[in-house]
C-alpha cells in the first residue's frame, strides 16, 4: 500500500513544458505527454509507477494516456492511475487531461472488443471505475473496426459525450479514407474530432504526408504514439539489448526488429545527436516536435530518469536544414 504525500512543485509551469492548441480547438496539451501502456500495469512497481506519475506532473505534463487494456493485466494501468488519482491527484483533477480508449481485445466473449456501441459504452464505464473519475478528457475509438457500421462507432462516441463521461473524443490508427468519413460524421453531430492519434517517428514516417496533414486540414489536433520507436531510437540498444529492456521482454518489440541495418542507423542517428549536444532521444522527439502540426508526444517510460532525460528535448527544438537532410538520408 502507497501512502503519498505528494505536494506538486509550485512551479510546475514554469519547468520548461509548452503547450500547443490540439487542432482547432480551445484545449492545450503540453508538448510531451506520458503514455501507460507499459510499466504502469499489476505486474510492474508501484512505487515507480507513482515516482514517474509525480515528475511528470511536477515537469507540466498535463496529459496522461491510457486504454482500457493496457497492463498487464488488462485494465491494471488504469488501476494503477485510479489509485494515483485517489492518493496523489484528486485535488489537481482540473488540471489533468486524461485519455483512455476501447477497440481492442478487452474481456472475454463477443462484447469485449471492437467498435459496437455495446463494447465502447461498456468498456468506458469500467473504465471510470477503475480510474476513480467521474469522467475522461478524450475518449478514443481505439482501431477502425470494419465489421461495425462506422455510423454506430460514432455515434457512440456522440453519445458518450451526451452522456457527460468524456469531454471530447478521438480516433487512433484509422485508416485515412475512413477518417474523412469519421470527421465528418462527428462534426455534422456537434462531437467535433478533437485529436487523430497514430504512431509516428523518425523511423515510421507515414503520417508525415498524410494523417498529420489530413488531420490539420479538419481543425483536429495530431499526437504521435511510441516516439521513440519503443526505446530504438535511445541509447538503449546501442550497446546490445539491457535485461530488463522491451526488447529483452520481446512481447511488443521483438529481437529480430534489431538487425545490423537498423543498428547501423541507430550509431549514425546517436552521433548526429551527440555532435547537437543532444542525446538521441530528445533529438528523435525535438524531430517530431518541429512540425506544428504535431500536438504532443507521448513518449513511455519506466523510470524518472528516462522521463527527465527525455524532457531535456524541449531545449533544443530547431534543426538546420543540413541536419534534416541528414536525417532523412541516414533513415531512408
Ligand atoms: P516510446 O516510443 O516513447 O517508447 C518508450 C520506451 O522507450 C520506454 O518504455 C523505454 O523502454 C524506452 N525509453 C524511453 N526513454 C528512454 C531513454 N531516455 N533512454 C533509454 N530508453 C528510453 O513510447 P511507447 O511505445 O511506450 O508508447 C507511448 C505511449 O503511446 C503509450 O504508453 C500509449 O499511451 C501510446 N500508444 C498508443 C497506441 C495506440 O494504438 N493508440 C499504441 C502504442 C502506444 P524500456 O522499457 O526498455 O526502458
Amino acid at each position: 500500500m502507497i501512502e503519498s504525500l505528494y505536494s506538486p512543485d509550485i512551479r510546475r509551469y514554469e519547468n520548461g513544458m509548452r503547450y500547443r492548441r490540439c487542432g482547432k480547438s480551445g484545449v492545450m496539451l503540453p508538448e510531451i505527454s506520458l503514455g501507460l501502456w507499459h510499466n504502469f500495469g499489476g505486474v510492474d512497481s508501484l512505487s515507480n509507477s507513482f515516482a514517474m506519475a509525480h515528475c511528470a506532473f511536477d515537469h507540466g505534463i498535463t496529459h496522461f494516456d491510457l486504454a482500457n487494456n493496457y497492463g498487464p493485466p488488462y485494465g491494471s494501468a488504469e488501476e494503477t492511475f485510479g489509485c494515483i488519482m485517489q492518493k496523489s491527484f484528486k485535488p489537481y483533477r482540473d488540471e489533468l487531461f486524461i485519455s483512455t480508449k476501447a477497440g481492442h481485445d478487452m474481456w472475454p466473449g463477443p462484447y469485449g472488443n471492437w467498435g459496437s456501441r455495446k463494447s465502447l459504452m461498456a468498456s468506458l464505464n469500467q473504465s471510470l471505475k477503475r480510474m476513480n473519475l467521474d469522467y475522461v478528457d478524450v475518449f478514443y475509438s481505439h482501431r477502425y473496426d470494419p465489421e461495425t457500421p462506422l455510423e454506430e462507432t460514432m455515434q457512440a462516441l456522440v453519445d458518450i459525450v451526451r452522456q457527460g463521461k468524456a469531454l471530447y473524443v478521438g480516433l487512433s490508427k484509422y485508416p485515412m479514407e475512413v477518417a474523412e468519413q469519421a470527421y465528418r460524421y462527428l462534426a455534422e453531430h456537434d462531437v467535433p474530432c478533437l485529436v487523430y492519434q497514430a504512431r509516428y517517428n523518425l523511423f515510421e514516417r507515414q503520417p508525415e504526408k498524410t494523417t498529420v496533414t489530413q488531420a490539420k486540414q479538419h481543425g483536429v489536433g495530431f499526437v504521435a504514439f511510441s516516439p521513440l520507436a519503443q526505446g530504438l531510437l535511445t541509447n538503449r540498444y546501442l550497446n546490445g539489448i539491457p535485461n530488463g529492456s522491451r526488447m529483452a521482454q520481446g512481447r511488443f518489440l521483438k529481437q529480430e526488429v534489431l538487425t545490423d541495418v537498423v543498428l547501423n542507423k541507430i550509431k549514425h542517428l546517436n552521433d548526429l545527436a551527440n555532435q547537437r549536444g543532444q542525446t538521441l532521444a530528445d533529438m528523435a522527439l525535438a524531430w517530431l516536435l518541429k512540425d506544428e502540426a504535431v500536438t504532443s508526444v507521448i513518449i513511455g517510460a519506466s523510470s524518472v530518469n528516462q522521463l527527465k532525460t527525455n524532457l531535456k528535448a524541449l531545449r533544443q527544438p530547431c534543426f538546420a536544414d543540413e541536419e534534416l537532410l541528414r536525417i532523412d538520408e541516414i533513415c531512408k
